[in-house]
């Protein structure tokens, strides 16, 4: 049993499953309906008194989880911001599992260690960060951030003579965290988790392009010029994809003793774009950045990446070493930069995918996508019943279904938008998701995979196309005439 060879079967059963995955993804609806009760019914064994033998075991997880599996590594997923995988990143991730590394120390997997050192360096010259920057590997942008602000609150504290580590927040200065009025979920859980709470949030106006205006940054740090202060900032804001003015914006923070923090968490990748870098101007002057592999670069769940300008602030954030200021710089103990203990060596699928694809392949995933975006946008947007809330400016738009009935009002657009998106979702063609932006609701349509073609642009329109046809809002226009896309 100790020959490596009783893993045989099962690998090559779990090679055929996941070869004929691959194979159907183009094809395969993206979605099926599924009740909460009907995958339960199969997934939901009785905790089993004896074992079952490995390849049936696979089997079986094949074809119980089937109905109840989301396929956004094939090309025809748009809600929120997913992503697929390009192959070696893929290949490598099978290896991960396979090797089983810790990667919490250089001792427990040296190859590890000096793959996240190198995917550190490569992504600082992708995104446009300085050199010097620190980084960690994280389970993605949510843990990135938690990363960074644990840095920031360091930081600005320290300033303020109080050492977050040693003296935790009881009694400290009240931080407080100026940001614009859409952020993400994940910024607002990390300030929870580090205790700062919402209430340190300092929600600002901005501009009719998504953009913190200049202006009322400059005012609220002047409104309490002495108070711990981080400013957050958006490369690529969650609906619109808006990028904030970081040249004008990061020295107004600067001059107030403030850390900016970025949330890049598929915006950053913009950069290795030639026309779209310019959104990304004065990108490198900020203190912080939090972004995602598995989002726009491509690469399988889970990972993410922190960047911190000063490195001493992250180090002392993080390590565990009684005293974080003596250490050895030969090598590189992730655990003294991440906040997990032992962890999976989550290197070795980026490290694979920018190696498949080079700067100019990540470019060209930016650029494809982007157009994409663009065509889904406008295409859904001339057909009748439908209109553009927001066009991308990279790959993120907003379209919105309207109700035809004369005396129609917003709710009824609301209504009307909503019922739209879950059709589309339910003909397992597209699968689209709703949200809601400046008061109305809206399907937001997110390119974010390499996989996605013009024909999977094709079919998308064609089948929200059949979906206004075959959902008409009103008694009164039960046949609508359509436009041709
Ligand atoms: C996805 C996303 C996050 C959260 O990232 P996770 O990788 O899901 O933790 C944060 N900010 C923005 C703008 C995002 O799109």
């Amino acid at each position: 049993m100790n020959s490596g060879f009783e893993y045989d079967a099962v690998m090559q059963r779990a090679f055929q499953h996941a070869k004929r995955y691959l194979a159907s993804l183009d094809d395969r609806p993206v979605s099926t309906v599924v009740t909460p009760d009907q995958i339960r019914s199969r997934i939901k064994r009785p905790l089993p008194e004896r074992g079952t033998e490995a390849t049936q075991v696979i089997d079986e997880l094949v074809a119980d989880v089937a109905d109840g599996l989301v396929h956004a590594s094939g090309g025809r997923f748009f809600a929120w911001v997913v992503g697929g995988y390009v192959p070696a990143s893929l290949g490598a991730d099978w290896l991960s599992s396979t090797w089983d590394q810790n990667g919490a120390l250089y001792a427990l997997s040296p190859a590890e260690a000096v793959v996240e050192e190198t995917c550190g360096e490569w992504i600082k010259k992708l995104l446009g960060l300085p050199e010097t920057a620190s980084f960690a590997l994280l389970t993605g942008c949510q843990m990135a951030h938690v990363t960074c602000l644990a840095a920031a609150r360091h930081a600005v504290l320290e300033r303020h003579g109080w050492d977050v580590e040693q003296q935790g927040l009881f009694g400290a200065p009240r931080v407080r965290f100026v940001c614009g009025d859409q952020v993400h979920g994940s910024v607002e859980r990390a300030l929870r988790l580090l205790g700062f709470g919402s209430e340190s949030i300092v929600g600002l106006p901005v501009d009719d392009d998504g953009r913190l205006r200049p202006d009322a940054l400059a005012k609220a740090l002047q409104d309490e010029p002495d108070a711990p202060t981080i400013v957050h900032l958006q490369a690529g804001e969650l609906n619109t994809g808006a990028f904030d003015p970081f040249t004008e914006l990061v020295p107004i923070a600067h001059a107030n003793n403030a850390w900016v923090h970025v949330d890049g968490a598929f915006g950053l990748w913009a950069n290795t774009s030639a026309e779209y870098q310019h959104l990304l101007e004065g990108i490198g002057t900020a203190d912080s950045w939090a972004t995602d592999g598995h989002k726009w670069l491509n690469v399988p769940y889970d990972v993410g990446y922190a960047f911190v300008a000063h490195p001493n602030a992250h180090r002392a954030a993080m390590t565990h070493r009684a005293s974080y200021l003596v250490f050895d710089e030969q090598v590189r103990d992730q655990m003294d930069w991440n906040p997990e203990w032992s962890r999976r060596a989550r290197g070795f699928a980026t490290y694979a995918a920018i190696r498949e694809l080079g700067r100019t392949g990540i470019a060209e995933i930016i650029e494809q996508t982007c157009r994409h975006a663009q065509q889904l946008v406008m295409r859904i947007g001339d057909l009748s019943g439908a209109e553009v809330l927001w066009a991308p400016q990279i790959n993120q738009g907003l379209v919105r279904f309207l109700d035809q009935r004369p005396d129609a009002t917003d709710a009824d657009h609301d209504r009307r938008t909503d019922e739209v998106t879950t059709a589309i979702r339910e003909t397992g063609e597209a699968f689209f998701y709703g949200t809601t932006w400046r008061g109305k609701r809206c399907m937001r349509v997110s390119v974010s995979n390499w996989r996605t073609t013009e024909k999977d642009i094709d079919r998308t329109v064609a089948a929200v196309q059949g979906c206004l046809g075959a959902t008409p809002a009103g008694r009164e226009v039960t046949s609508m005439p359509l436009d041709a896309p």
